[in-house]
C-alpha cells in the first residue's frame, strides 16, 4: 500500500517536471513605473520557470515604458519632444504607435482628452507637487496653447509647434496594459491580474479556477473603500477620479483632471469615472475624456461609440451613482453599499 502511494507521488512529482500539470501557485512580480507601484500576479503558464521569463520581461518593460514616456525623465521621447522647439522629432515605434492611438482619441472624443494639457498640468503644480492656482489670465493664455491636432505624426517623427508640450499621463498606463497582456500571452500565461496602479487593471482570463476577477471600484468620497464590484474576464478597467491626485486651498478642491477648454480642473459634476473595455488604452484615455465631459454628454458618447466596446460606471459630487447597460451581470454593489440607488444608462 505505502509503496503504491509513494509511486503514485513520484509519477505526479515526474508529470509536473515534465509540464503537464499546470501549476496552481502564481507567479508574482512588484515594480515601480509612472509614479505607482504596479503588481503582477501570473497563473496558468504550462512551465513556470517561463511564466517567471515573462514576468521579468513585462517588469522591465514597464519600467522602459516610463523611460520612454515620462515627462519628467529628461532622455524620454516625450522630453525630448517637448525640447524639440518646433524642430521634427524621431521617436521609438512604440512611442509613435502610442501618439497615433492616443491622437485619435483625442479627436473622437472632441477633444476631452488632449495630450497637450501639459503646460497648463505644469502650472497647476501637478508634476512638482508645488501646487498654486494660475490667474485667469494665465489660464485662459495655457487654454490656447492647448490643441493635440497640431500634432505632427509621420512616421515616427513627431512636430509640436513651439511653446507647446505633451503629456501622455491620461494615457500611458493603459497603452503599458496592452503590451503587458500582449506579453502575457506571448508566454502562454492565460489567467493573470496585472495592476498598474493608480486604478488601471488588465485581467487576462478568468481565475485559474475558471470564475472571472472579481475587481473593486473606489468611493471617490471615501477612497479606502470600494462601493462596486465589477467582475472581469478578458477585460480591462481604468478609473479617473478627482481624489486620486488634488490639493485644497480656501476649501476648495483642485484636482489633476484639467479641462482643456478651460486649463482648469474639470467640474463636470463627476468624481470618478470607470470604464471598462477590452483594451486598457481605451479605458485609460476614456476615464479621463469622459470626465472632462460630464455625465450627460458622457452617456451619449457611449451610445454613440458603440465599436469602442466600452462601458463605464459614473459616480457624481453628490455621491450619486449610474452604470451603462452592458454591465448587467458583471456590476454588483458591495457590502456596505447595498442600499444604494444605481441608475442605468440605456
Ligand atoms: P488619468 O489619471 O488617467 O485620468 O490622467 C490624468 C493625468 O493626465 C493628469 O495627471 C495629467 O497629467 C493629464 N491630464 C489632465 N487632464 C487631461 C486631459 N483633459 N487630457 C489629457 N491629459 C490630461
Ligand atoms: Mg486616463
Amino acid at each position: 500500500m505505502r509503496k503504491r502511494i509513494v509511486s503514485a507521488a513520484l509519477a505526479l512529482l515526474l508529470l509536473t517536471q515534465a509540464g503537464c500539470l499546470r501549476d496552481s501557485r502564481p507567479v508574482e512580480g512588484t515594480t515601480f513605473a509612472m509614479d505607482t507601484v504596479m503588481t503582477l500576479t501570473l497563473y496558468g503558464g504550462w512551465d513556470r520557470e517561463r511564466t517567471k521569463e515573462g514576468r521579468d520581461w513585462m517588469m522591465g518593460r514597464l519600467v522602459y515604458f516610463d523611460q520612454l514616456l515620462s515627462a519628467a525623465s529628461e532622455t524620454s521621447d516625450v522630453a525630448r519632444i517637448n525640447r524639440s522647439n518646433g524642430q521634427p522629432v524621431e521617436v521609438c515605434e512604440l512611442t509613435a504607435r502610442l501618439l497615433d492611438q492616443a491622437l485619435a482619441l483625442c479627436e473622437l472624443t472632441g477633444g476631452a482628452l488632449d495630450i497637450t494639457a501639459c503646460p497648463a498640468v505644469k502650472a497647476w503644480g501637478f508634476t512638482t507637487g508645488e501646487h498654486r492656482i494660475p490667474s485667469g489670465e494665465e489660464l485662459a493664455a495655457l487654454a490656447e496653447k492647448i490643441d493635440s491636432s497640431a500634432v505632427r505624426l509621420e512616421g515616427n517623427m513627431v512636430t509640436l509647434p513651439e511653446g507647446m508640450e505633451i503629456d501622455l499621463g491620461a494615457v500611458a498606463k493603459g497603452y503599458a496594459g496592452d503590451q503587458s497582456r500582449e506579453t502575457a500571452q506571448s508566454y502562454g500565461i492565460t489567467s493573470a491580474l496585472i495592476d498598474l496602479g493608480q486604478s488601471t487593471i488588465v485581467a487576462v482570463g478568468g481565475k485559474p479556477d475558471g470564475s472571472p476577477w472579481r475587481i473593486g471600484v473606489v468611493d471617490p468620497a471615501q477612497p479606502e473603500d470600494y462601493f462596486a464590484v465589477v467582475e472581469l474576464e478578458d477585460m480591462a478597467m481604468g478609473t479617473s477620479g478627482g481624489y486620486q491626485r488634488y490639493f485644497e486651498a480656501d476649501g476648495v478642491t483642485y484636482w489633476h483632471i484639467l479641462d482643456p477648454e478651460t486649463a482648469a480642473p474639470a467640474r463636470s459634476g463627476l468624481s470618478s469615472v470607470t470604464v471598462v473595455a477590452p483594451s486598457a488604452l481605451t479605458c485609460d484615455s476614456l476615464s479621463t475624456a469622459l470626465f472632462v465631459m460630464g455625465l450627460e454628454e458622457a452617456a451619449q458618447f457611449w451610445r454613440e461609440h458603440p465599436a469602442l466596446e466600452f462601458e463605464a460606471i459614473f459616480v457624481t459630487e453628490e455621491g450619486e451613482i449610474y452604470r451603462t447597460a452592458g454591465l448587467e451581470g458583471r456590476f454588483s454593489l458591495a457590502e456596505g453599499y447595498r442600499d444604494r440607488e444605481v441608475t442605468v444608462l440605456e
